[in-house]
């Protein structure tokens, strides 16, 4: 028999998988992967009844012009720099591919969101974690080790802002620091903000404004409109270089589905002008500040995030793979986060995109498995 390719290594289940399947197979409530437990808002779904047998075959590899261009609006960009992919994963796996290979490195976050590591390795370069530091006061970037971490093999840097698993929102001034680094080194950024819009402070401020010249911003319709199965996301490129990311897309998936582009496209000035995502954060503050007063209450320590829809907080003990079993919550371990050996004692990542009977009955498990 032929040997598997040495790339087949890196084709383990995601740990977000992981907890829904074991979620599922023993009846736990689901503060695990990050999908909002409710339907996509009506404009959405009425946008695609009404492009039903309208827009059924392929679009042109960079998206739907209808759709580039509500993008463009909407982010303040030119259409021609917008890039439409199959989620915010195809998005970054496309920018893997069109920015770094073998021998390059690649600068993240660490904890870092559970994709950057095996795309960047599926290209044949190096992922090299920045310490993301947990004090008493919540994360904080560490910006020091951000420029001690460049070597001359580093080609990127990858931003998650708001940052998927701690919730944490760059400040101004850490994005300039960032943008400073990328400049003196000659450094891409990738800026995945898919959660741009979910913020309970004051707003991220896009990287792209910043550095215009050397970021792509990656962004998804599944995180903005509450349909995270629709898989349509896009990338912003600095003018002038987005056909390479565009031209990489085509030979993974040619395009994204035609119908959910359109409808997308039509819902986009929807939410803009009802505000849906001026609700959204008031919903999902609310839940927010539910889930942390109760996992307080029952003595872990919280990490209030600026944005995202999720938490983390320190149960220390706690053993996310047996709570799922045993105690009918899952949530994701902190160590899926990190390079072995580096997550802090007890680190768990709570997502409150879930109805709030739901976080109710979750506390309600916690309390009972914690004072068991
Ligand atoms: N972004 C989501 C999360 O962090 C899940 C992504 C996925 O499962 N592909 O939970």
């Amino acid at each position: 028999m032929p040997t598997l390719h040495a790339r087949s290594a890196l084709a383990a289940e995601s740990i977000f998988s992981v907890m829904s399947r074991l979620a599922v197979q023993h009846g736990a409530v689901n503060l695990g992967q990050g999908f909002p437990a409710g339907a996509p808002p009506d404009f959405l779904l009425d946008a695609l009844r009404a492009g039903a047998g309208v827009t059924d075959q392929y679009t042109a590899p960079a998206g739907l012009p209808a759709l580039r261009e509500a993008l463009a609006a909407d982010l303040g960009v030119r259409s021609e720099q917008v890039s439409v992919t199959c989620g915010a994963t195809e998005a970054l796996h496309a920018l893997a591919d069109a920015l770094y290979g073998p021998g390059d490195e690649v600068l993240m976050f660490e904890p870092v969101f559970d994709v950057y590591r095996p795309q960047a390795q599926l290209s044949g370069a190096r992922p090299v974690p920045v310490p993301m530091t947990l004090t008493r006061d919540g994360w904080s970037p560490d910006l020091d080790a951000l420029e001690r971490l460049v070597t001359p093999r580093t080609r990127a840097l990858l931003v998650n802002n708001p940052h998927n698993p701690t919730g944490h929102v760059f400040t101004p001034q850490e994005l300039a620091r960032l943008v400073d680094v990328a400049r003196t080194h000659d450094l891409w950024i990738v800026a995945d903000e898919v959660y741009d819009e979910l913020y309970f402070a004051g707003p991220p401020t896009p990287l792209r404004t910043l550095a215009p010249e050397r970021t792509f911003t990656v962004g998804s319709a599944g995180k903005r409109l509450e349909a995270t199965g629709w898989r349509v996301g896009w990338v912003v490129s600095p003018v002038g270089v987005s056909p390479g990311v565009s031209g990489l897309h085509q030979w993974a998936t040619f395009c994204a589905p035609a119908p959910l582009q359109a409808a997308v496209a039509a819902a986009l000035p929807v939410a803009r002008a009802r505000d849906f995502y001026g609700e959204l954060r008031a919903a999902y503050g609310a839940r927010m500040r539910l889930l942390a007063s109760g996992l307080r209450a029952l003595g872990l320590e919280v990490q209030v995030p600026g944005g995202t829809y999720f938490l983390t907080a320190l149960a220390p003990g706690v053993d996310a793979r047996r709570l799922v079993e045993e105690g009918g919550v899952a949530v994701i371990p902190g160590d899926a986060f990190y390079a072995q050996g580096a997550a802090p004692e007890g680190l768990v990542r709570l997502a409150f995109c879930k109805p709030q009977e739901e976080i109710l009955r979750a506390l309600e498990r916690l309390e009972a498995y914690l004072g068991a």
